[in-house]
């Protein structure tokens, strides 16, 4: 399941951030994941709730918060992307709907930490 190898790799990067900083407990985390991902929130919070049972992160808040594409031309014309284009990869351009330019995708971010809360 794509959401369990995501929630490993954010689970990794919390447990390197607690390892540094010397936290003994996860309060909070908010994640921000890229629309056009396929990754279902609910099941990618199911995971990493999962992955956290008996750490030091198993009573975490988890937010997540899906965030629109959005596309930007030469012009400085920056629409959403929403979608109108489901099967759209990190390479594709497609021409700015207000004049037509060339656009480059915002960067294709799978799933990033947003906030993170421990002590
Ligand atoms: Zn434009």
């Amino acid at each position: 399941m794509h959401e369990y190898s995501i929630a490993w790799q954010i689970m990794k990067k919390v447990f390197e951030e607690c390892e540094f900083h010397g936290f003994k407990k996860v309060k909070k985390l908010n994640l921000r994941v890229g629309e056009m991902t396929m990754l279902d929130p609910e099941q990618l919070k199911f995971a990493l709730q999962s992955i956290s049972q008996g750490t030091i992160a198993e009573k975490m808040k988890i937010t997540i918060k899906v965030v629109p594409l959005r596309i930007k031309c030469g012009e400085g014309h920056e629409v959403p992307l929403g979608k109108m284009q489901p099967s759209l990869t990190s390479n594709t351009s497609i021409p700015c709907p207000i004049c037509g330019k060339p656009t480059k995708m915002s960067p294709l971010q799978e799933c990033v930490i947003e906030e993170m809360d421990a002590e």
